[in-house]
């Protein structure tokens, strides 16, 4: 038996730089992965097949679990020979949240069955491996600050953010991402982030400047029905966060403070409206 913390990440920054003959986009973000984590508990089991439990009723306890795809795209990938499997998954990442909690359940699966089942295989195969389930998984193989671009596979490894904490809340509404990326227009997005100014900023550990640097584009083509993003955003920054910024496809908005009394008193505040509120750290 053997449990793997599956780490959530937040984007710093999110830059579409278009849209590819193939239907996906072309993206460009700078991820950091947070103390905030699930439990993926890995047990050989003798009857053969991979079987899930999950803390959440209504994640699938099947083949379409990411989990479960993981450890079949590792048997099939590395000629492995298959042993029945029981992943047991205690989930504390918000689900549908912007934060690769799947990704990252994933993830921690193939770095299990790497260490023990093929210890030889270069991190780059297992990032291969998990690009194959999903456009998150390699990054979330890796975990850290790293340059996620393409779909969100090629990754750069950069310099960690500096000490601070994170606010992090998921208001209860749902973003559907295949939607999200059905309103962006290239043409009509007003901002990009400055991932290049984000780069020099990690590289000089400034969290200053890094702060100034944090912005998803999806912001700009949230509908309005979405308004609660904004609200939790203008709180976070009324209680003295240096940034608020969604992550990923939303809904999740997070608030980066220099120091954890203030970070405190802003999750206090917002966990009396909103049920999934996390104080967290880089990791
Ligand atoms: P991303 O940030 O990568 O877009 P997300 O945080 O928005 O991901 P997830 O929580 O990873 O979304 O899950 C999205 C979908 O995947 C849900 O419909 C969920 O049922 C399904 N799913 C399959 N396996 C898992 C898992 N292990 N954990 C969470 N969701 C899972």
């Amino acid at each position: 038996m053997r449990t793997e913390p599956a780490y959530a990440k937040l984007n710093l920054t999110l830059d579409i730089l278009g849209k590819r003959p193939d239907g996906y986009h072309d993206l460009r973000m700078v991820m950091q992965s947070i103390d905030l984590a699930d439990q993926v508990t890995l047990s050989p089991r003798e009857e053969p097949g991979i079987g899930v439990t999950a803390d959440l009723p209504y994640l699938p306890r099947d083949g379409g679990n990411i989990a479960a795809k993981a450890a079949a795209a590792f048997f099939a990938q590395s000629g492995v020979p298959p042993v029945g499997l029981t992943i047991a998954i205690r989930k504390m990442i918000p689900v549908c949240a912007g934060m690769a909690g799947g990704s990252s359940d994933g993830a921690a699966v193939l770095r299990v069955l790497r260490d023990l089942y093929a210890p030889e295989m270069p991190m780059e195969q297992l990032e291969e491996i998990g690009a194959l389930i999903g456009s998150d998984v390699p990054y979330c193989v890796r975990g850290g600050t790293a340059l996620a671009e393409g779909r969100g596979e090629h990754l750069t490894a950069l310099p960690p953010l500096p000490p601070c904490s994170l606010v992090v809340c998921k208001p209860a509404c749902s973003i559907s991402t295949p939607e999200l990326f059905s309103l962006v227009r290239m043409k009509k997005l007003r901002c990009h982030p400055d991932t290049a100014g984000m780069l020099r900023a990690l590289e000089d550990q400034d969290l200053e400047r890094i702060a100034r640097r944090i912005y998803n584009v999806f912001e700009d083509v949230l509908p309005r029905r979405y308004a609660e993003v904004f609200s939790i955003k203008s709180e976070l920054l009324g209680m003295g966060a240096m940034a608020a910024s969604m992550t990923g496809s939303g809904p999740t908005v997070f608030g980066v403070f220099r120091d954890r009394e203030s970070a405190a008193r802003a999750a206090e505040s917002l966990s009396g409206q909103y049920a999934a509120v996390h104080l967290c750290r880089p990791i």
